[in-house]
């Protein structure tokens, strides 16, 4: 899964949109409600950013994931997002969780700041006890000691752990773990081998330009590079395989 953190308008959307389909994503990501850490930095475009979404997204035979902050839009979720993402901020909205356990949609479901393996499991729970089964469980990092250097704490243990916990699909989300373009690459590999079914990744057509985590986000032509070199390493893990 991958593309910008934030739908910034129709054009931008389109250009990332057209180039990760040709690579071969088939789920778009893009923020049109960003929760974010000052009222005054860009909050997305609301309504009219899931509409641009799906329609790039459908326009390249992609799936859209977005993320949902407040139950007052799932009908506007219901309508044009495939995927709906359940933000680190929001992991622990219960209300929230019980309502997208009812929607009929898949849930991507972050791990929260503080999550340790059971907090989030619990979060899962809310949403599977309402009915819906659909639910895919990512890390995104937890709170370290210090952010000077990276953003968050990569917690590739939880990853392993939930593998042998839990039957749900597992995604790793290196973006907004790290922080950092040049982390990207390394923790996505680090994810393969790990065996986690999915990645989520910012990328944009012009990260000195993006809204919103530009610092975070891989040129277009690094994401194709970090594409091959996933498949490499996905290799070199499936021929390690006791029958490989
Ligand atoms: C995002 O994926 O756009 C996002 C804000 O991530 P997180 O909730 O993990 O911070
Ligand atoms: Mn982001």
């Amino acid at each position: 899964m991958a593309g910008p953190c934030a739908i910034e308008s129709y054009a931008q959307t389109e250009e990332i949109g057209k180039a990760i389909s040709a690579m071969g994503i088939k789920v778009m990501r893009g923020g049109a409600f960003k929760p974010r850490t000052s009222a005054y930095s860009f909050q997305g475009l609301g309504v009219d950013g899931l509409k641009i979404g799906k329609e790039v997204a459908d326009k390249y035979g992609m799936l859209f994931v977005t993320e949902l902050t407040d139950s007052r839009y799932l009908k506007d979720f219901i309508d044009y997002v495939d995927i709906i993402q359940v933000g680190a901020r929001n992991s622990q909205n219960f209300e929230l969780l019980k309502d997208l356990g009812s929607c009929g949609k898949p849930i991507l479901l972050k791990q929260g700041m503080a999550d340790n393996i059971d907090t989030w499991l619990s979060a899962a729970e809310y949403i599977y006890s309402q009915g819906n089964e659909r639910i895919i469980l990512c890390e995104r990092g937890i709170n370290g000691t210090d952010n000077k250097y990276y953003r968050n704490v990569t917690d590739i243990n939880a990853l392993l752990a939930l593998k042998k916990l839990s039957h749900l699909p597992l995604c790793m989300d290196p973006s907004h773990s790290s922080g950092r373009r040049d982390f990207i690459e390394p923790l996505s590999c680090m994810a393969v081998i790990a065996d986690t079914d999915a990645l989520l990744i910012e990328v944009h057509n012009c990260p000195e330009c993006a809204l919103c985590d530009g610092a975070q986000s891989l040129h277009l032509d690094e994401f194709e590079h970090l594409l091959k070199s996933l498949r490499i390493y996905e290799a070199a893990r499936k021929q390690t395989l006791p029958n490989g």
